[in-house]
């Protein structure tokens, strides 16, 4: 019958929701002690000039090895760990560990000087009024030049008190590091406010340059978003190249650094190294 329906259609639902609420808890556990675990392993995607394929750095991207669950993705966890403010002390082992390891092939490797390292931030830790005290020690205890450091922010976080977030941006850049707004193109992104911005590269969104010539929009935004950059003396970087044709195309539009499948997909640090070597 139709009541009978009904109550197994409740039933299912929530059972579903009650599912989802299991696996979030059992996530922010499992989380809470994933850092003294030593779970966490940084990969490094390397970033290239793109006229010369030479290396300019590398992105580092967060990987979890649950112990039962396995590898569990960044674009899963990093929300989770933003929601319970777990992202701080994560965050700060991130910056700590992805600065150590650049310090460390810099001396071992003469060519690594002139590498760069970006890390991503979250909103909360740039936020975080601690944050500027804390790079400084860090940068102080790796050695790690500032000018060696990038983080990458991404647009949505302008939506909070944007004075307040270009106020902090203004206190790493006058340290000497870079800023790089991620994800670019997709989020809420003014104009008239970009210019005042204390940021030094945008990076384009791998959903326009992976599926570039899927529309002519794609196609419009990216050429929009290197001439803007262009335009207001910032770098403009492509990520998701996946295809000579696309990278061709990016040359064309005058994008100087990219990273994508079609160089390098995320690496150990032992293969990265290799790179360098
Ligand atoms: P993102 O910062 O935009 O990083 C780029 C993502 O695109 C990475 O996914 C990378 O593996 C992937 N990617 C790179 N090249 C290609 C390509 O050619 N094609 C395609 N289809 N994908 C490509 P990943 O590692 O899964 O990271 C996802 C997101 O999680 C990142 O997006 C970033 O927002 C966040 N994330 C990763 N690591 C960290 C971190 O250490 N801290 C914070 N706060 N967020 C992080
Ligand atoms: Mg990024
Ligand atoms: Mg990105
Ligand atoms: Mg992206």
């Amino acid at each position: 019958s139709a009541k009978q329906k009904g109550k197994s259609c409740y039933t299912l639902f929530n059972q579903k929701m009650y599912k989802q609420a299991i696996w979030r808890l059992e996530l922010e556990n499992a989380l809470r002690q994933a850092l003294e675990r030593q779970e966490f392993t940084l990969c490094y995607q390397p970033i290239v000039i793109l006229t010369t394929g030479e290396l300019a750095g590398f992105e580092v991207l967060v990987r979890w090895q649950h112990p039962e669950k396995g590898t569990i993705s960044p674009a899963d966890f990093i929300p989770v760990a933003e929601d319970t403010g777990l992202i701080v002390p994560i965050g700060t082992w991130i910056l700590q560990a992805a600065c150590y390891q650049m310090a460390t092939w810099q001396i071992r490797f003469p060519a690594a000087k002139a590498l760069k390292i970006s890390v991503n931030l979250s909103v909360k830790q740039l936020t975080d009024s601690s944050l500027i005290t804390q790079i400084k020690q860090i940068l102080q205890e790796t050695g790690l030049a500032s000018q060696s450091l990038t983080l990458e922010i991404t647009e949505s976080m302008f939506m909070e008190d944007i004075s307040a977030i270009n106020r902090q941006l203004k206190r790493l850049t006058a340290l000497g590091i870079q800023i790089s707004i991620d994800d670019f193109g997709t989020g809420f992104s003014s104009l008239s406010y970009l210019h005042r911005l204390s940021v030094n590269n945008l990076k384009i969104d791998r959903s326009f340059v992976s599926n570039l010539f899927e529309s002519h929009r794609n196609l419009n935004v990216t050429e929009t978003i290197i001439k803007l950059a262009e335009q207001l003396g910032l770098e403009a970087i492509a990520e998701g190249i996946e295809t000579q044709e696309q990278l061709h195309q990016l040359q064309a539009f005058g994008c100087n650094l990219g990273q994508g499948y079609l160089f390098n997909a995320p690496l150990s640090a032992e293969v990265a190294e290799s790179l360098i070597a």
